[in-house]
């Protein structure tokens, strides 16, 4: 007996705003606990709190990003709980009336093709406290700096069929925050995570299968392996005559397992209710109409135009697309040196292995390293040289006139081609055995001549130019 695994995702991307959603404190990550929580983060009786319109442009432009509606009116509503990192006792999110709604995100599939996962709503939320367990010697304490940061909570329909597909969506929309600059996409420090609803059904059943979630995923890889074991571990109590509960669990990446955290609380548990303290958010059409004027190209969008435009091959587009600083970076390259197959040669071959936290895509000299693409273009510098030079300026802010260089060390290239012949000729004066073997037929003595020949240049000889002048003069 087969089964079918099914998925759903809610992913919790924080906005990147540089105040709360509710109240003016800074959103910056890593303060002293509590230094960043305003009265109306510590939910204060009395205060009241005020929507960042910020935060609200953002999640339309992910709205629109995605082909979904973007609610003329939406509704903040209260979702009450009791927890220690919730002073308010409510945490502050949408629930009837969602701000985006019905969007779709296309994913590759694994053996080629895409698909088109729907995305039933997007809707915004405050997020809560942190409780922290360390350094407190039998009590938690409660660091409120995290409380009104500005959520934007993205949920899928079941459409999900496997950990394979669930990863493709997550680093889709990832992507798609990213481009959007309305998420710092940090993973670490928990900016994007998600929760992941499985469950399994017989293979060709209609109805779906008792579903749990796990909570807080903050990696691709723990999305992948919390599926993964969450799978088997339902196909394990179902084949053995038992039933999946519906319940939250929580995954452990040093025991790669998830284990239960509390039973499933329906929506009644929240009492949700039209938070009195918050108007409905209206948006006009002439709102609307700004955010789609000024959203930025999108990751597929990018691709696509690579391929068409500049005849780069489809995986070479896909790997420079991946992250919007290096899409900029290439845009840059290829529009200034006018080469873009070249420029995506030296992103992947050469530049992608210098990224790293102190050499950054955002920090590479565009202009020095297009004038060094040109040059090798024109044939003005050997490629050696081109790459010798990339590596020396690419990252060097103040680099040097790159054509004042070139001549400067000497590194063009002999173009004319009287002085090649030149050099031609000498050697092969000089090497009138190798001559008569070639002519004997034995082509592979050509290779002994040019480098005869590149040596006695001094490295600079055109090895094209070279190639065709020598084949010339031994027919
Ligand atoms: P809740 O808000 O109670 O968590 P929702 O119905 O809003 O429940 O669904 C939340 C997420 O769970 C959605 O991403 C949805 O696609 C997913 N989901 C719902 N039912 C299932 C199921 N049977 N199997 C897998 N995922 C599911
Ligand atoms: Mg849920």
């Amino acid at each position: 007996m087969t089964w079918e695994v099914v998925i759903g995702l809610e992913i919790h991307a924080q906005l990147a705003t540089r105040s709360k959603i509710f109240s003016g404190s800074p959103t910056a990550y890593g303060a002293p606990p509590n230094t960043q929580a305003s009265l109306v983060d510590l939910g204060y009786p009395g205060v009241l709190p005020v929507l960042n319109a910020e935060a609200v442009r953002m999640a339309a432009r992910f709205g629109l990003a995605i082909g979904a509606t973007v609610a003329p009116r939406s509704v903040f509503a209260r979702k009450n709980y009791f927890y220690p990192d919730l002073p308010k006792g409510y945490q502050i999110s949408q629930y009837e009336l969602p701000i985006v709604h019905d969007g779709s995100v296309t994913i590759p599939l694994e053996g080629g093709g895409t698909k088109s996962v729907h995305v039933i709503r997007a809707h915004l939320e405050e997020d809560a406290g942190k409780s922290l367990h360390e350094n407190f010697a039998g009590l938690s304490g409660i660091d409120l700096n995290r409380a009104g940061t500005p959520l934007l909570e993205i949920v899928s329909a079941p459409d999900l069929r496997s950990a394979k597909e669930a990863v493709a969506y997550m680093k889709k929309v990832h992507q798609l925050v990213r481009y959007l600059g309305i998420c710092d996409g940090n993973m670490q420090e928990g900016s994007f995570r998600c929760d992941a609803n499985v469950s399994v059904r017989r293979a060709g059943a209609e109805k779906l299968g008792t579903r749990t979630e796990s909570k807080n995923l903050n990696s691709f890889r723990f999305l992948e392996r919390a599926i993964l074991f969450e799978v088997e571990r339902q196909i394990e109590v179902l084949e053995g005559g038992g039933t999946v509960v519906q319940e939250t669990r929580l995954y452990d990446p040093d025991r790669d397992e998830t284990r239960p955290m509390r039973s499933k609380e329906e929506a009644n548990d929240y009492r949700y209710f039209p938070d009195p303290d918050l108007l409905p958010v209206e948006l006009d059409e002439a709102f609307i109409g700004e955010i789609r004027r000024t959203l930025p190209e999108l990751p597929d969008a990018k691709r696509e135009r690579w391929v068409r435009e500049y005849g780069l091959k489809a995986d070479a587009a896909e790997v420079l697309a991946a992250d919007p600083d290096v899409a900029a970076l290439f845009d840059a390259l290829a529009r200034e040196s006018g080469q873009p197959v070249a420029a995506a040669n030296t992103l992947q071959s050469q530049l992608f292995s210098l990224f790293g936290p102190e050499r950054s895509p955002a920090g590479v000299n565009v202009a020095a390293t297009a004038a060094i693409l040109r040059l090798a273009a024109e044939g003005v510098i050997a490629r050696s040289s081109a790459k010798a030079l990339v590596e020396e300026f690419a990252f060097v802010a103040a680099a040097p006139d790159i054509g004042q260089l070139v001549k400067d060390r000497g590194l063009a290239q002999i173009s004319d081609s009287g002085a090649l012949e030149a050099i031609v000729d000498q050697v092969l004066a000089a090497n009138p055995a190798q001559v008569e073997q070639y002519r004997a037929g034995q082509g592979k003595v050509l290779g002994f001549l040019v480098g005869q020949i590149m040596k006695a240049s001094g490295g600079k000889a055109n090895p094209a130019q070279v190639n065709e002048l020598l084949k010339k003069k031994l027919q």
